[in-house]
This record gives C-alpha cells, sequence and structure tokens, in this order.
C-alpha cells in the first residue's frame, strides 16, 4: 500500500510570551524531530495522554500548523512549500472531524448551512447543488432531508457527531483526522459513530487518522498507530504487533490501564506514576524516564532513537535497543527489564 502522508523530522514549537514586549519567557516543543508515514486507505491511530502533542502532530499533518523543522509530505509533494492556491487546492482533500459536536457547529446555522459552508466558501457549486449533495451526505451519515433546516439544538450529541461527519466530507476528501470523535459522546452511542466512520471509509476509500486516548477504539479501528509521549513517538506501527507485543515501557503502562481480562497480569498492574511533566523544559535524555520504573542510568542524559525492531514496529527505548554505543551497562540484567510488578 502506498503511502498519502509522511513526516520527515518534524517538530513543532511555540515560543510562551509573557511579561515585557517582545520578551519570549521559553519554547513550548510540541512536537519534535517526528517521523512517521501513513497509507493509503488505512486508519491510523495517535494515541497518548493529554498535552502528548497528539493533536498539535495532526494540525501539522493538514497544514493548520506549520512545522518549525521538517517536512509534511501528502502524496509526495511538500505541503508546506506550495503556492497559496495550491495549497488550498490541496488542503481541501484534508479533513477534520472535531472532539466536541456541541461546540464546533455554529448554533445560528441550520443544518444546509452547516454542511454546504466549505463547498459555498470554494465558490463552484450552484445553491441546487449544494442542497442536493446536504441531501445525499445527510443520507449518508444516518439523516434525512427532513433536517435540513434544523439547527444543532435540535438534535442530540451523536446526532451533532454525524452533521459534523457529514460537513467533514462535503468536499469529497481523501485523508480525514478524527481527533477525539466519540470521546464528548454518551457510551451508548459511541459505537454507532465508530461503526458509522468504517462504513463511511469503506463507501470512500478514505484514510483516516484516528486520535484518542482510548486504547480499545484504536484497537478495534486502527491498522498501525504511534504512541506519544511529551512530543515524541514512543513506539510506532502495525497495531497487531503493539496490542499483542508491547515493547515500550510506556505503551506497557497504556495497556496496563486498560481495563481488559483479557490482558495477562503483569500488564495488569505495571502502573504509570506521576504527572507529564512540562515541554516547555523536557528532560535531556529519554523523555519518559522521571516516570519509567525500568529507567538506567544513561537514560537520564542519551535520548534512545526510534529504531525498527521487526516489521512495520518501531520503539525509542535503550532497553530494548541499548545505548547508541551498541551496550547496555555491564551490570545491567536483562530478565530485570519488565514492568514494575506489584503483588
Ligand atoms: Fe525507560 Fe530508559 Fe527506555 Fe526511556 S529509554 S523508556 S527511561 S528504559
Amino acid at each position: 500500500m502506498s503511502e498519502i502522508l509522511s513526516m520527515k523530522n518534524v517538530s513543532v514549537h511555540f515560543p510562551v510570551k509573557g511579561g515585557l514586549p517582545f520578551f519570549n519567557r521559553g519554547v513550548i516543543q510540541a512536537v519534535s524531530d517526528v517521523s512517521l508515514t501513513i497509507r493509503h486507505g488505512e486508519t491510523f491511530g495517535i494515541v497518548g495522554e493529554s498535552g502528548c502533542g497528539k493533536t498539535t502532530l495532526a494540525n501539522t499533518m493538514i497544514g493548520m500548523v506549520k512545522p518549525t523543522n521538517g517536512q509534511v509530505l501528502f502524496n509526495g509533494t511538500d505541503l508546506n512549500a506550495l503556492p497559496r492556491e495550491e495549497f488550498k487546492r490541496t488542503r481541501r482533500q484534508m479533513q477534520m472531524i472535531f472532539q466536541d459536536p456541541f461546540s464546533s457547529l455554529n448554533p445560528r446555522f441550520n443544518v444546509y448551512q452547516l454542511i454546504s459552508e466549505p463547498m459555498f466558501i470554494r465558490g463552484e457549486d450552484s445553491e441546487e447543488a449544494m442542497v442536493a449533495r446536504v441531501v445525499e451526505l445527510l443520507e449518508l451519515v444516518g439523516l434525512s432531508s427532513e433536517d435540513l433546516y434544523r439547527h444543532p439544538s435540535d438534535f442530540s450529541g451523536g446526532q451533532r457527531q454525524r452533521i459534523g461527519i457529514a460537513r467533514a466530507i462535503s468536499l469529497n476528501p481523501s485523508f480525514l483526522v478524527c481527533d477525539e470523535p466519540v470521546s464528548a459522546l454518551d457510551v451508548s452511542i459511541h459505537a454507532q459513530i465508530l461503526n458509522l466512520l468504517v462504513e463511511i471509509q469503506e463507501q470512500l476509500k478514505l484514510t483516516y487518522v484516528f486520535i484518542s486516548h482510548n486504547l480499545a477504539d484504536v484497537k478495534n479501528i486502527c491498522d498501525r498507530m504511534a504512541v506519544m509521549y511529551l512530543g515524541k513517538v514512543m513506539e510506532s506501527g502495525d497495531s497487531d504487533k503493539i496490542f499483542r507485543d508491547p515493547k515500550h515501557p510506556y505503551t506497557q503502562a497504556l495497556l496496563a490501564a486498560v481495563l481488559d481480562t483479557s490482558f495477562d497480569e503483569r500488564r495488569k498492574q505495571a502502573i504509570l506514576q506521576g504527572d507529564i511533566p512540562s515541554p516547555i523544559n523536557p528532560p535531556v535524555g529519554c523523555r519518559f524516564w522521571q516516570r519509567c520504573p525500568q529507567a538506567m542510568e544513561g537514560c537520564k542524559t542519551v535520548p534512545p532513537g526510534l529504531i525498527e525492531v521487526e516489521e512495520d514496529h518501531h520503539v525509542a527505548c535503550h532497553l530494548v535497543n541499548g545505548f547508541p554505543n551498541g551496550e547496555l551497562p555491564q551490570d545491567y540484567d536483562r530478565t530485570l527489564a519488565k514492568p514494575d510488578v506489584r503483588s
């Protein structure tokens, strides 16, 4: 399967302003040196705790945020090197479904205005064509033409998210970022919206980036994935391989937090301590060392690279790959390299 999008050494830094004019108090390293590829037609999951940089990464993929360093290639073209008009045309192929269906829809617009707005801005369609297209989209997402002139306040959370999905696909995109699309919904309609996304993907041959902190959802619908921590990718590749044999201590800890009785005792009991550090002054070596139950002295100063450990499975951990000089500490015992198991 060929690549639709690839990121090469992408970093996104934001200055922290405050105090005197033009005085920068520091830099938020939201995304640091991320490289990954997304293939045509797949669902690529991005997981991690709040503040790990997953939304900034997704916004950078679709050109809403310009990277400080690195390249974003969409169908082989550097998105941020395109002339303005061409960028706008390419950007239409990349859309987003937002997390909160209550705040993402303008309450003063009716359904027709909400869904047709991207077409209206593009300015290529007649009123008649836009009405026909909106009706078609409503039927695709499980609503009907009777809903055309109703307002968001007339709908439930699940129905509003259906409107958000219809709006996102109104311009026939090929690449869709789903930013926690079900996290604000009741559990009862959570599965309905996920099923709808899967059906639409199959029908329209879309590629999805699925951002979530819910690993059960990622396990169910993602083909490949990246686990992020403090702006960096800790583990990435084929989802089945990562769920079957998570190699990074952070991935193991995230999986341990999922209440799934099929997980073995070791995973259940690897509990992550402490909070995610500030992205303004991230740790120098491995970004995870302050919370890692297996951190070694060298982890504090030597950043681990993201290295392929098997086909389509990359891990950034000295425990798995050894230190860059090819060695683990002499007294290091690999048999101790396992999560912090509590009795
Ligand atoms: Fe833990 Fe060291 Fe691996 Fe980082 S590199 S996850 S601190 S063992």
